[in-house]
């Protein structure tokens, strides 16, 4: 009798184990099958395979355009270690790396004057270098101890440092940049709103990221770098298109100031920086602009 209840009771732990497992599995998978549901309230119906070459597999929802990684499908990233970055040196990347800089600060100084500018994801630091030369006063965040140690090297102010740590702090940014970062995170809207909580009034919000829309990544899908697993997609978890990653920033009560290139600027600093601005513009008209460029404004 004993014997066959302690059975009982073993079979039952087993099924209630398996239960939760299960369970666990389901509700993970839940979490992330669908990330515009939590955003945009997007219906799991909508949802279709986008793209797999066997170990990055995308998903996309059909109502809103959100592109991500089904994690559960997909092989786990590689790590951000030293090689990550040892490619990266300063070398003559550092003029082109520099003016292009100067083109988006140049664009977000319409609506913000100079003042504490944090690099989120910072890598080597170009972008705090650009904006210190702009009379910012930059600081740059990385998770690569490596890249960090790079840009103290340069004299830069540069720390591995969550955002979740930064909001603990006092400091608030007037400028907050996240260029090729915001897709590297499974939860981009969480980033999103701590970057709001780290902006002071009227602080303004840079970002870029690849663009969904780019007619090559279109056509070739999984063959493409953006959804290869060889390439960015072991790395990447989201793509956006102008239309979604505007309607999340305004859903989260950022007003939006630029979206793509504008032509001209109040106080354009030269007619080669115009000429950048309508020739990026252009590419976007041909389809061909392999990212997003959005300045929003802390309301
Ligand atoms: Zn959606």
């Amino acid at each position: 009798m004993k014997v066959r209840f302690i059975l009982l009771s073993c079979a039952a732990d087993l099924l209630a184990s398996i239960r939760v497992t299960e369970k666990d599995r389901v509700l993970s998978k839940n979490e992330f099958v669908i990330p515009c549901s939590d955003f945009f309230g997007c219906s799991k119906d909508n949802v279709e395979e986008y793209s797999s070459d066997g170990k990055a597999v995308f998903l996309r929802c059909r109502s809103c355009g959100l592109i991500w990684k089904d994690t559960n499908a997909s092989q786990k990233d590689k790590a951000y270690d030293d090689e990550y970055f040892s490619g990266h040196r300063y070398d003559k990347k550092l003029a082109r790396k520099l003016r292009k800089a100067d083109l988006f600060m140049e664009i977000a100084e319409q609506y913000q004057s100079p003042g504490r500018f944090l690099e989120i994801g910072c890598s080597l630091g170009y972008s705090v270098m650009a904006a210190n030369r702009r009379g910012w006063k930059g600081k740059g965040t990385d998770i690569s101890e490596f890249a960090v140690k790079e840009c103290c090297e340069q004299g830069l102010d540069a720390e591995v440092v969550s955002i979740e740590e930064l909001i603990q702090r006092d400091t608030r940014y007037n400028a907050i940049l996240m260029k090729h970062v915001l897709e590297h995170f499974e939860n981009p809207h969480v980033v999103l709103k701590q970057c709001k909580e780290l902006l002071a009034e009227n602080g303004v919000l840079i970002i870029y990221v690849p663009n969904s829309e780019l007619g090559r990544a279109k056509r070739k899908r999984e063959k493409h770098k953006f959804y290869k697993y060889s390439r960015n997609g072991s790395e990447h978890y989201v793509y956006f298109n102008y239309h979604n990653l505007t309607r999340l920033l305004e859903e989260l009560g950022y007003e939006i100031k630029v979206q793509n290139y504008p032509i001209a600027i109040k106080n354009g600093s030269s007619l080669g920086m115009m000429g950048q601005r309508l020739f990026r513009r252009f590419l976007s008209l041909l389809k061909s602009d392999q990212e997003l460029f959005v300045i929003a404004q802390k309301k």
